[in-house]
């Protein structure tokens, strides 16, 4: 199994549906799966679901669930087989449902016609269709030029670069679908369309009132949320840079540096980061992926990102376990380039409540690189002092030991963060003796090496992380 430091996501899919299927991808580096809403129902998220966690049993292991919601995705009906819109042809769009042509087509979203304005533009089938409106009833009906032409397909997404839709970010069907994911504990939730910081703690509330372990993934794709990221990456636990409906909604040539801003500043923060979308898109279809795509993933490994995320590639694809093969590949690759850091230094200057755990985690960072230790191992509950060692991006591994189930999957999406169970918390140095040989047994260290531990003191009282321990493997 893979131990790269750099953590992948596999969107599951009718590729990826079997238990065999799913095995292999673990087996060639998958850490976490996504049930991706959009095209998920019910039955099928649980089945996963259950395969899932019989898997993490079955083999030990601690794969983590992404659920990810829909959000106000704006979406046309059905299109009859054939449509093409040529440049200069005008387009209605109507909320009647009814099967769409080249002259008109049904819009889901009933608020349309009152949230457009002359003179915005419609992206339609992730930017391959664009249009410019040219007037609206305010009520049901909006009338578009087609700027750039092309086939017009069913169900289509549909993008507003410059509309501030009045949709909310939680919609019906994502609040349904947010009762799957609460009731099966899926350690990340995915929360799409995020375009402030109170849309994530909306969904927070409702994660909270039913007492889930469950934490938010806020999806950047929106101009309103680059604007917004200060504010948005202080309030949710990660962040992913979802780059498809992002370089739809902004001038795709501003994504790589807006990819690069968002990876800095959530280093800074001590959030995770994940890369989204056509990372290894020829793969859906060829054996290899292009030289261009090698250099995506091993650019956003070198930027600094926690995890990778491949969407058709591993839900539809030809060759899902090869697409993680060669993910993992190019990871572990840049990895022993050993160039792979934050740019931040990031010592904690606060005196607030975590400022002696975080002086801890930052040192103990700084003292293994220094001494050469080969892991950093932390007792956590919360799983806080993973998160927070992982984001000084030590070049030792990082071992959390937590007797919290939740947690152990949880950090499988941290860069570097490996999870053990461990409940036995007697006396200091009955711990620390235990963890060390785990450690040894599973081959993560052996004789002679150095190690650095963290903990709290007394630790069956499970409070602040406030001790730091040099020893050496016997
Ligand atoms: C994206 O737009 O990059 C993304 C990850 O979102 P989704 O796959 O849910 O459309």
């Amino acid at each position: 199994m893979s131990i790269n430091k750099t953590k992948i996501i596999a969107t599951l899919g009718p590729a990826t549906s079997s238990k065999e299927t799913l095995l292999k991808l673990v087996n060639a580096g998958v850490n976490v799966f996504r049930i991706n809403f959009s095209h998920s129902n019910h039955d099928d998220a649980e089945a996963l679901i259950k395969i899932i966690r019989d898997l993490n049993n079955e083999h030990g292991l601690n794969i983590a669930l992404l659920a990810d919601l829909q959000g106000p995705k704006l979406r046309i009906g059905e299109v009859e087989e054939g449509a093409i819109l040529e440049p200069g042809d005008v387009l209605k769009f109507t909320n009647k449902d009814q099967l769409g042509n080249a002259k008109q087509v049904f819009m889901t979203y009933s608020q349309f016609a009152a949230d457009v304005t002359v003179g915005e533009r419609i992206l339609i089938d992730d930017g391959k269709i664009l249009l410019e409106i040219l007037s609206t009833n305010g009520i049901d009906e909006v009338e578009a030029t087609v700027i750039q032409g092309g086939p017009l397909k069913s169900k289509k997404g549909v993008n507003l670069p410059n509309t501030k839709i009045s949709l909310p970010c939680l919609t019906p069907k994502d609040l349904a679908d947010l009762q799957v994911a609460i009731k099966h504990e899926v350690e990340w939730i995915g929360l799409s369309f995020v375009r402030s910081a109170a849309d994530v703690a909306e969904l927070k509330a409702i994660i909270k009132e039913h007492n889930a372990p469950c934490q938010v993934i806020s999806k950047i794709e929106k101009p309103e949320a680059v604007v917004e990221i200060d504010r948005i990456i202080e309030e949710t636990a990660a962040i992913m840079v979802a780059r498809g409906d992002l370089g739809v909604e902004v001038p795709m040539q501003s994504v790589p540096l807006i990819q690069k801003m968002i990876v800095d500043k959530c280093h800074k923060k001590g959030r995770p980061v994940v890369i989204a979308t056509q990372m290894m898109e020829s793969m859906i279809e060829n054996m290899t992926p292009t030289r261009a795509e090698v250099n995506d993933v091993a650019n956003s490994v070198l930027d600094g990102a926690d995890a990778v995320m491949l969407s058709g590639e591993t839900s539809v694809g030809k060759h899902p376990v090869e697409v993680i093969k060669a993910m993992s590949k190019i990871i572990s690759y840049v990895e022993e380039s050993g160039q792979v850091s934050t740019k931040h230094e990031n010592p904690p200057t606060h005196r607030d409540e975590r400022f002696i755990t975080d002086s801890i985690c930052y040192n103990a960072s700084k003292i293994a690189d220094q001494i050469g230790a080969k892991a950093i191992l932390t007792m956590t509950f919360s799983g806080y002092t993973g998160f927070k060692i992982s984001s000084h991006r030590p070049r030792t591994n990082i071992v959390v030991f937590t007797a919290n189930r939740s947690i152990l999957n949880t950090v499988s999406l941290v860069w570097g963060v490996r999870g053990y169970f461990y409940d036995k918390m007697e006396s200091t140095d009955n711990t620390f003796a235990e963890i060390k040989q785990i450690v040894k047994d599973r081959g993560i260290v052996k004789s002679g090496d150095l190690i650095v531990k963290i903990a709290s003191m007394p630790i069956e009282a499970q409070g602040t992380t406030n001790m730091l321990k040099i020893s050496q493997i016997d």
